[in-house]
């Protein structure tokens, strides 16, 4: 059997060792140059491969291609095989084929990580095996060739949905969807929408499929949408003393857990609702959900210095995840935001921002979008610069205020990356309490 596979990241790579580990053969094909490391791999797994271009890609008629998330189903390669009649999968389709133990898959516009991390977590310390895979770390491909274990938590991008033909999680989580990556699907929303439906399209009535219903878009589309998986639609409210309301029943509480907010509660109901179909009790939930740590650049607070409170948000790269951290806010906010625009509306954020919003600085090339957004509700003040933005922050907070980086963009403008920009931002937090206290 031979294996196309398209693309030499993580999921590419992951999918290659998979296919030696069953005895095919594999080939690999890169659009750039591959990396030093990983070629060595290749060449000590004995696995060809070319580099610079799709070109042997072409010629070949592979009895399978594997396209990698990074490549777009438009792509002249991909429609190139398409007409040759070559089945087109993804690497977490390529993967569960091979799979062996239970497969937790969770998708959404926001939150994918913190929910995949939390679930491992909880898993993890309630004395289960489990691998944690697919959109972070390590691929699932990977993970199902090098060990086996019970249970594999998968983070799931739309792109990696798009080539799926039988995956079937036994459960899988839907936590929202808002518009990102639009790029991708034809500028059209349902497009995307359909996509991250399709956690569900080959679920068995042996599944489970947990939604977020309060998300309006999972509620809009809920309906009509094919799906035979034991649904499991939730509702949250949280309530003042941070205990989680699922569907009306008290269930956990937020008191001893670093994760705040509506939309982490969100993340947390629908992880409860998963382990509870897995057999775990409350309480080793509420224990786990305590000792939880979640990877940096998600509303991560840096601390408080002159009883100022600094929390870094890099990762909030769009308007949703923005809308969130504003909505978790207890007190008056001096908030960082801008750099790359992705079409963003900032209409639904305009009410949070006139109650919780005591200014905004805007970092980025080109800030023009924000100021005309924002002119109207609250102080701005026009940064291009991390080290700018903090001065400027700085001056305007007072005790009891917290300074947000929560940019609502890309950070491609200004840095490499969004885990740049919060790195920056931490730099920057702990030379100015050195310069203030001298
Ligand atoms: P993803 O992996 O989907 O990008 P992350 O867990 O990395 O999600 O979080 C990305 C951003 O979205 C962070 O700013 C985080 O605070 C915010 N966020 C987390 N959960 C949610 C949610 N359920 N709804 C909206 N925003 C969320």
């Amino acid at each position: 059997m031979m294996v196309l596979i398209l693309g030499a990241g993580e999921s590419g790579i992951g999918a290659a060792l998979l296919a030696k580990a069953q005895n095919m053969l594999a080939f690999v094909s890169e659009q750039k140059s591959i990396g030093f490391e990983i070629k060595e791999k290749l060449i000590e797994l004995e696995i060809d491969f070319e580099e610079n271009g799709h070109v042997i890609a072409f010629e070949a008629l592979p009895d399978l291609a594997i396209v990698s998330p990074g490549i777009p189903s438009n792509s002249t390669i991909v429609r190139h095989l398409i007409s040759r009649g070559v089945e087109i999968i993804s690497e977490i389709e390529f993967a569960s084929r091979f799979c062996k133990g239970k497969v937790i898959a969770i998708t959404g516009s926001n939150g994918k990580t913190t929910t995949t991390n939390l679930c491992h977590h909880i898993l993890n310390v309630n004395g289960n095996n489990v691998a944690k895979v697919g959109n972070v770390g390590y691929s699932f491909a990977r993970s199902v060739s090098e060990t086996v274990a019970d249970y594999y938590v998968v983070e799931l991008s739309s792109f990696q949905l798009d080539h799926i033909n039988s995956f079937r999680p036994d459960i899988g989580i839907l936590l929202n969807i808002t518009p990102d990556h639009l790029d991708r699907y034809d500028y059209n929303f349902q497009n995307y929408v359909n996509a991250k439906f399709r956690i569900g399209e080959f679920q068995t009535n042996q599944d489970h499929l947990i939604v977020n219903i309060g998300d309006q878009v999972i509620q809009q589309n809920i309906g009509s949408i094919k799906n035979i998986a034991k649904t499991h639609s939730i509702e949250i409210q949280l309530d003042n003393e941070g205990f989680i309301w699922i569907n009306g029943n008290r269930t956990l509480t937020l008191q001893n857990s670093v994760l705040k907010g509506n939309h982490n509660a969100v993340n947390i109901a629908c992880v409860f609702t998963a382990l509870k179909i897995l057999g775990l009790s409350v309480d080793q939930i509420q224990s786990g959900l305590d000792s939880f740590v979640n990877d940096p650049h998600r509303m991560e607070v840096l601390g408080e210095f002159n009883g100022v409170e600094f929390i870094n948000d890099s990762k909030a790269t769009n308007v949703d995840s923005v809308y969130w951290a504003l909505d978790a806010m207890q007190k008056p906010v001096i908030w960082i935001a801008g750099g790359q625009d992705k079409g963003n509306e900032y209409g639904v954020l305009q009410a949070l921002v006139k109650t919780k919003v005591k200014a905004l600085i805007c970092m980025g090339l080109d800030n023009q979008k924000l100021l005309n957004a924002f002119n109207e509700t609250t102080p701005i003040k026009d940064t291009h610069d991390i080290n700018s933005a903090i001065q400027e922050a700085w001056n305007i907070a007072q005790s009891g205020d917290v300074i947000l980086l929560s940019p609502a963009c890309a950070s491609f403008d200004l840095f490499k990356n969004y885990m740049d920009r919060g790195e920056q931002f931490k730099n920057e937090f702990e030379k100015l309490k050195e310069s203030v206290r001298g």
